[in-house]
């Protein structure tokens, strides 16, 4: 299995390269060559399997030889041993043909764990195996930097750095980065933005000789490895509820697009999946796009959903590389196009192939509040805002298949949002009740690249 970059000039790099490295070196996302397809008697044979065993099946096709299968199992358990629930993304049922998956039982309480935990045990066993480390620095709104701080801490082979905008996020969220207290693990708090830490951390990728020198790597939403874990619970989820015999439909509360383009590889694996909606809140960039075709930038208005919070969705070159028919010149041209003019229009094919593939709705702040309400009553479930954006346009979406939601917070990540609705404080799973009795450990840092290659530098373990 090879995987090539979506612009088409990078060279094709194996499983772990591509996991190791993140983004291709002409500016793509690397995506694999063909896409390995799963019988239908082979989805049947998932009915009724534990979550680890479903994902060695659906993973097992795009990894190579760059784990044995005994590796990978011991990879996959570890991964998801720290999970609050024994189904892992249990279903709750929501209404006649509706079932949210909860996708937050991990340990930072979020998606984001599901591939988190994956990615730092195979980082690990790949660069045991290579004598080598590497320096992880990341920028975080809130729910990456906690799932990447919890996955790699303790690991022997990489360093973890972490940059959130100081005073911006939850104190939930800031709470999950700066209370692990293994020596790999470094939360920096700076003066400043999540677009200031984002502009810092690629500057720093951009400073090669820096670069080099850490050995800097990346695991932010656009690394293979994290889109392959995600395409796991689409599987669980369907087969859970008749698949391959019957036709099941997905709606995911988009930011990156990380997450439902997880659903369209299981799509072009072989999983009946009918409907994939897009759910977007106020910052609907994406779908303005499935109405007119015009991808279009415009600010971000913050909103009580942060984590899709987004101006631009770095995953969404993913899905037009594959609507563009695999044109790698073709989609190069358009992000220069979004990069120098602000956007690009879609053209008619690609639009047409898109629209085959997915559906979309937005979701107002007003209508987030009052969807918790509405579900809080109609079936106790509590969900968190983003959950919310998702089960609204679910709704306008309901057919003759089942629908599966995807929940992707706990409401306790979310207190405010979740409390404005429904007038209580959503409480923390039993397990990390005492979160905000821990002692945080945290650095405060300047807006200012050389300072922080200079912390970075000091503090990594040579
Ligand atoms: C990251 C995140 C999202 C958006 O996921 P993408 O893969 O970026 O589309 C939605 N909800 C929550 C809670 C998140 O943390």
């Amino acid at each position: 299995m090879r995987y090539i970059s979506t612009r088409g000039q990078a060279p094709a790099l194996t499983f772990e390269e591509a996991m190791l490295t993140g983004l291709a070196r002409d500016g793509g996302l690397y995506v694999p060559e063909t896409i390995p397809v799963m019988s239908r008697d082979a989805i049947a044979a998932l009915a009724g399997r534990s979550y680890e065993e479903i994902a060695f099946e659906v993973m097992r096709p795009f990894i190579g030889d760059t784990f044995t299968d005994a590796e990978f199992r011991d990879i996959i358990a570890r991964a998801y041993a720290g999970f609050g629930h024994a189904a892992r993304a249990p279903l709750v049922q929501l209404g006649p043909n509706h079932f949210l998956c909860e996708l937050f039982h991990g340990p930072t309480l979020a998606f984001k764990d599901f591939a988190m935990q994956l990615i730092g045990q195979m980082f690990q066993t790949a660069l045991a195996r290579r004598n080598e480390r590497v320096t992880i620095v990341g920028a975080t709104s809130g729910d990456t930097g906690s799932a990447a701080i919890e996955a790699f801490q303790g690991l022997d082979a990489v360093d973890v750095f972490i940059l959130y905008p100081h005073g911006r996020v939850s104190e939930v969220q800031r709470r999950q980065m700066t209370t692990p207290n293994a020596s790999n693990v470094h939360a920096l708090a700076l003066a400043g933005d999540f677009d200031d830490c984002q502009a810092r951390l690629k500057d720093m990728f951009n400073d090669f000789e820096f670069r080099d020198g850490v050995r800097l790597a990346g695991v932010n939403s656009i690394n293979w490895a994290r889109v392959l874990a995600q395409v796991v619970y689409y599987f669980s989820s369907a087969v859970a509820l008749g698949a391959p015999h019957r036709v099941v439909d997905f709606t995911v509360p988009t930011g990156n697009f990380g997450d439902i383009f997880a659903g369209y590889i299981a799509k072009r694996m072989g999983l009946p999946i009918g409907q994939l909606v897009i759910a977007t809140n106020q910052n609907d960039i994406l779908h303005r796009t499935m109405v007119s075709g015009a991808h279009t930038k415009e600010g971000v208005a913050p909103s009580i959903s942060p984590s899709m919070d987004i101006q631009v969705s770095s995953n969404f070159e993913r899905a037009l590389y594959f609507a563009y028919d695999q044109d790698g010149a073709a989609i190069a041209q358009q992000m220069e196009a979004l990069k120098t003019d602000g956007g690009f229009t879609v053209s008619q094919g690609a639009l047409q192939a898109l629209r085959e593939d997915f559906t979309s709705g937005r979701c107002s702040e007003d209508e987030t509040l009052a969807t918790i309400t509405a579900q809080r009553d109609a079936t106790g479930e509590v969900l968190c805002p983003h959950s919310a954006v998702g089960v609204k346009v679910a709704e306008e979406h309901l057919g003759a298949n089942p629908m599966v939601t995807l929940a992707t917070a706990h409401p306790a990540k979310f207190p405010d949002a979740v409390s404005q609705a429904v007038g209580i404080h959503p409480p923390l799973p039993k397990r990390m009740a005492d979160l905000y009795e821990r002692s945080e450990r945290v650095t405060e840092v300047p807006n200012d690249l050389a300072a922080l290659e200079a912390l970075v530098r000091d503090r990594i373990q040579k």
